[in-house]
């Protein structure tokens, strides 16, 4: 148990209320109004009697759901009307391979930067249907740093970014560099969607998972510039082609109905609460308390270039293996979940999501300078 704890040492103390804080990569934490309002929509929609799990998809109780999620992903990011939104099934790893079913012709050449194992995944998917040029890679140093001097063939289909860098925990700080290449950018924004102001139209395709910013797992959030359709030569297979999910409105088939709902709700909550601007000013101030820690540590050593570091998934370790134990046995007797290393770059991650608040990030930065001084 880890309620009413209190740990000092002469510098530092670090007190517990018995609040779990979840740092975990995804799915991840989501805020608690969205599990609250969930979990009585199981049992009972809207006053229906009803639950959502059982309406179906083309009734008149589901149709505003989806209508929602798309009007305040719209509002939200600003978009343009040649921007369309959906929700698609199959998590972002499907749109690994959708992108260049969609846009890359078997003889054409995509750009591709390699940032992380998501990028390096998604360069294997796209070498199925074209050919790829790998315009910067950071593998050469174990994906520490973002490659920023690089050149894009004009003539190339699209270019595909990954805007976080989910495992590594860097994250591109200047999307500008990529918005005068002349050819349809394409990022996945998995883990870090609707955190910082971004000019979104400046993207031709903007894909994410729903698991990490914007609601609960099975389901993908795809925004994509209708102009760049329809061009390539290759037969789609109908779930595939993103004109045909864009005319059914997300309702193609039966869609993941309690996905999209938890997604209406996350969104509706991120527009009653300040937005994207509100949001991004809080990630800011947890990521400066997090990285004020470790840079004024003598243990706790982050592991990617500093101009490079993510505000939404941070990356560091221990010299000392006894000493990383024994740090990981305490948060989690204190209530920090999710906070190991993925298995490729062992240490610790820590995940500070849209939903998670500074309290939380306060609580497991006292906690980390506690355990610091007691090793002094
Ligand atoms: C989590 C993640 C993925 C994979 O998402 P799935 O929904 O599990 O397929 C892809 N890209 C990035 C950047 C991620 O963070």
């Amino acid at each position: 148990m880890n309620a009413d704890t209190q740990l000092t040492t002469m510098n530092a103390t670090y007190k517990s209320t018995g609040t779990k804080y979840n740092f975990g990569a995804g799915p991840s934490i989501l805020p608690k109004e969205v599990f609250e309002e969930a979990s009585g929509a199981i049992m009972n929609f809207n006053n229906t009697g009803l639950s959502i799990l059982e309406i179906g998809h083309r009734t008149k109780l589901f149709q505003p759901v989806v209508e929602e999620a798309v009007a305040t992903l719209k509002e939200l990011m600003q978009l343009d009307s040649d921007h369309e939104v959906v929700y698609l099934h199959g998590g972002a790893s499907t749109q690994f391979f959708q992108v260049p079913m969609n846009l890359l012709d078997e003889k054409a050449t995509a750009a591709y930067t390699d940032t992380d194992i998501w990028g390096a995944k998604a360069i294997k998917e796209a070498k199925l249907y074209g050919k790829v040029d790998v315009v910067a890679s950071s593998k050469d140093k174990n994906y520490t740093y973002l490659p920023k001097d690089f050149v894009v063939d004009p003539s190339s289909a699209y270019l595909h970014l990954t805007t976080n860098n989910t495992i590594y925990g860097t994250q591109w700080q200047d999307l500008s560099l990529f918005y005068d290449k002349k050819v349809p950018l394409v990022a996945d924004m998995s883990s870090d969607i609707l955190s910082r102001q971004l000019d979104f139209n400046k993207f031709d395709l903007i894909y994410a998972g729903a698991q990490k910013n914007i609601g609960a797992a099975g389901v993908n959030v795809v925004v994509v510039n209708k102009n760049i359709l329809g061009k390539v030569s290759r037969q789609i297979p109908t779930m595939m082609d993103y004109r045909n999910h864009i005319e059914a409105n997300s309702l193609l088939n039966t869609p993941p109905v309690f996905a999209i709902y938890v997604c209406m709700l996350t969104l509706r909550w991120l527009k009653n609460n300040g937005g994207i601007a509100f949001a991004e000013k809080r990630n800011e101030a947890k990521a400066k308390l997090f990285y004020e820690t470790i840079d004024n540590s003598s243990i706790y050593k982050g592991t990617v270039a500093k101009e490079d570091r993510s505000k939404m998934n941070t990356v560091f370790v221990i010299d000392n293996a006894e000493v990383e134990k024994e740090f990981l046995s305490l948060c989690e007797k204190e209530g920090m979940i999710g906070v190991k290393g993925h298995r490729t770059t062992g240490g610790f991650r820590i995940s500070m999501y849209n939903a998670m608040s500074l309290e939380g990030v306060k609580a497991l930065t006292d906690l980390m300078k506690y355990f610091e001084q007691s090793k002094a």
